[in-house]
């Protein structure tokens, strides 16, 4: 038998789809569900591990809420899951006493994909097609109370909010959309007392085996052990609630030592905070004590969050407050330079009966947020030290996020300089340095550490700018990170080494020596039979400025350059070359400031220039042709492409005459 046949046996009620109160799931819903029922039964045990995470969160929820307000939970105070099968209509229910849901909620919560990430899911899904690639992502997202009709063709939700009177039930069969009405007294009796909600699951036949009492005991042992509220089997009115019920150890996972939390819990906790199925790449659980009084249970992700570039850089670590579970929305609690790391931190010096906002403000709030982030960030300089390839790994997905704080946190710079990675002309792959290794590599007499900016590594590798300090052997840092250019305005040094930008004001090199023209055997090939020609250069410089007059500040004789003839680098008062385009694709940002054109004196082609303009001969088109080039290894857009392709033929069809 398959799952339409089963269906068609459901005939007591009229099927959700075709009354007249029947509701169609927004588009993406739909879409969601038919990839969910069809695509997912490897493990489609994680439907449990998705239901009894809202009740648990149903629980939190009323549970803070009924410290202002406690006459919400009076009637039935021990917050509680329960779970059972039921053989003779072959469903399980999955019932809790927490916050509860009225109509409008349910059809707001269940109708509609309301949650951001799994919008963002559905996206993502849309990009790449259907196919492997959306089980990977739903993989990634989960798919929360969704997941249901992995398993089931009918789920039927009955609620009554704490407080309020009306018990409602939202049904559907996960297709043609759902119904929200008010219950009947026999669902009402689905509750545990006077609130909360029960889920009921019309089993598919690939499914039956959640009819199996064990099955059910072992899949909530493996994916929900850590949950804090009880989970019981059997119904909330036949329980007698003794511990060989109770199938989770339902104490708060943070609080029990460390050497008891085995690896998977850590990892299942992870799953039920982020709705993921990833494995977390770092996990950091520690007591602290002393003047403030906190525990912490944080995780970094292996893989970013699809928000991690949303303007709001919002975290999500849920703030506790001895046990009780308060917000996750106290954006003071965790710097916004750590909004990847995942997790729960439980105060126990806060009041409970603070309000959410409040919080915000409370100085008890700001120590833990700076002691956190101490801790993290001394937690990845050792695992930098201690597991190279995770940490590589680690700063390649959050090291461009990790650097806003350079610019936002000056008070815990130090510690941020010391995890900061970078690429550099040390390495001709993909391996990144510290600022300490740089610095133990300078050369006699370097005063500064060396930096370029821009898009991408391949581009900067390439920068002519770049050719006088390979030259000298003098190491030089690619900064690829928009945030780059934003935080060089504020950390002028590391360790008394001022950071200086290779691509602005004039740069004296003299004092190093340059290793022949050893480094580039073409070159020195060329010009090592004939006698150095000479040209005067002073002259050129000065018909150059006024040739191109309007389009630069200024020319002179380059000190960066080795191979190339020319590149243009940022006036020293003015705006760096890579921050300027950075302004203007951001803030439309207008500079009136120019570019210095520099030259490479013993280029072949800069020689011959000069020649020609000593003998008086028209170099207008050279000169433009130089600085459109110069515009071009930038990176920079021409002013005038239609200028440049004619001298650019026409100098080729005087090349090939020749
Ligand atoms: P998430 O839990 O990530 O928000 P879900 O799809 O799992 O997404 O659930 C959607 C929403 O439905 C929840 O945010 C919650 O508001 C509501 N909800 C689901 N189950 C329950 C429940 N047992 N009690 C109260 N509200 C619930
Ligand atoms: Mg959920």
């Amino acid at each position: 038998m398959n799952a339409n046949a089963t269906q068609k046996n459901q005939g007591e009620t009229p099927p959700p789809g075709s009354g007249e109160n029947t509701k169609s799931f927004s588009a993406d819903v739909a879409r969601l569900l038919d990839i969910v029922a069809n695509a997912l039964y490897t493990n489609h045990e994680v439907f449990l591990r998705e239901l009894i995470s809202n009740a648990a969160d149903a629980c939190d929820r009323l549970r803070y809420d009924s410290i202002g307000n406690p006459d919400l939970a009076k009637d039935n105070p021990d917050f509680r899951i329960h779970v059972f099968k039921d053989t003779s209509d072959r469903t399980l229910t999955v019932v809790d006493n927490g916050i509860g849901m009225n109509g409008e909620e349910l059809a707001d919560n269940l109708g509609t994909i309301a949650k951001s990430g799994t919008a963002a899911l559905m996206k993502q899904m849309k990009e790449q097609g259907g196919g492997e690639g959306n089980l990977k992502l739903i993989g990634q997202f989960g798919v929360g109370f969704y997941a249901g009709f992995m398993v089931s063709h009918r789920i039927r939700v009955v609620s009554r909010k704490a407080g309020e009177k009306q018990a409602w039930l939202w049904e559907s069969d996960g297709r043609s959309g759902y119904t929200v009405t008010k219950a009947g007294k026999e669902q009402a009796q689905w509750l545990d007392g006077e609130r909360g909600t029960a889920i009921k699951l019309d089993l598919k036949d690939e499914a039956c085996d959640f009819l199996i009492d064990d099955k059910i005991k072992l899949t909530v042992q493996m994916y929900s052990d850590h949950i804090s509220v009880p989970i019981f089997l059997g119904t909330p009115h036949d329980t007698k609630h003794d511990q060989s019920e109770k199938l989770n150890t339902a104490s708060a996972l943070w609080m029990r030592p460390k050497s008891e939390i085995g690896a998977e819990q850590y990892t299942e906790f992870y799953r039920h905070l982020t709705g993921g199925f990833d494995e977390p790449l770092m996990t950091a659980h520690w007591k602290a004590e002393g003047k403030i009084e906190f525990t912490a249970l944080l995780y970094i992700p292996t893989l970013r969050p699809w928000d991690l570039f949303d303007p709001s850089r919002r975290h999500f670590v849920k703030l506790y407050v001895r046990r009780v579970f308060i917000s996750e929305d106290v954006n003071t609690l965790m710097y916004p330079w750590l909004r990847f790391v995942r997790g729960i931190i439980d105060s126990e010096d806060l009041p409970l009966n603070i309000s959410r906002e409040s919080l915000q403000f409370n100085p008890v709030v700001s120590k833990i947020r700076s002691a956190v982030a101490k801790r993290i960030l001394s937690d990845l300089d050792k695992l930098s030290r201690e597991d190279p390839p995770t940490f590589s790994s680690l700063w390649g997905q959050f090291g461009s996020v990790v650097k806003e704080g350079l610019y936002d946190a000056p008070e815990l710079r130090a510690e941020l300089l010391k995890v900061c990675r970078f690429f550099s002309t040390h390495d001709s792959g993909e391996k990144l340095t510290n600022l300490e290794d740089y610095v133990s590599r300078m050369k006699e007499g370097q005063e500064n550490i060396y930096y370029i900016t821009g898009e991408s590594l391949a581009g900067l590798r390439n920068s002519p700018q770049l050719e006088g300090f390979r030259a000298r052997g003098l190491e030089v840092l690619f900064l690829t990170d928009t945030i780059d250019d934003f935080w060089l305005q504020k950390v002028l040094d590391y360790d008394g080494k001022p950071f200086k930008s290779i691509t602005k004001g004039n740069v004296n090199l003299d004092t190093f020596d340059t290793p022949g023209d050893k480094q580039d055997p073409a070159e020195t090939e060329k010009s090592s039979d004939k006698e150095p020609e000479t040209a005067n250069i002073g002259a050129l410089i000065v018909r150059l400025a006024s040739l191109l007059q309007g389009k630069i500040q200024n020319v002179r004789k380059s000190q960066r350059l080795t191979n190339s003839p020319v590149c243009l680098v940022a006036a020293d008062n003015s705006v760096d070359m890579h921050m300027e385009r950075v302004l203007k694709i951001h803030q439309k940002y207008e500079s009136n400031t120019k570019p210095v054109l520099e030259i490479n004196a013993k280029h072949p082609l800069i020689i011959r220039i000069a020649q020609m303009a000593e003998k008086g001969e028209n170099i207008e088109e050279a000169a433009n042709l130089l600085l459109d080039q110069a515009f071009i290894l930038q990176g920079e857009p021409l002013e005038d492409p239609g200028a440049f392709a004619r001298r650019m033929s026409a100098i080729m069809l005087q090349g090939l005459k020749e």
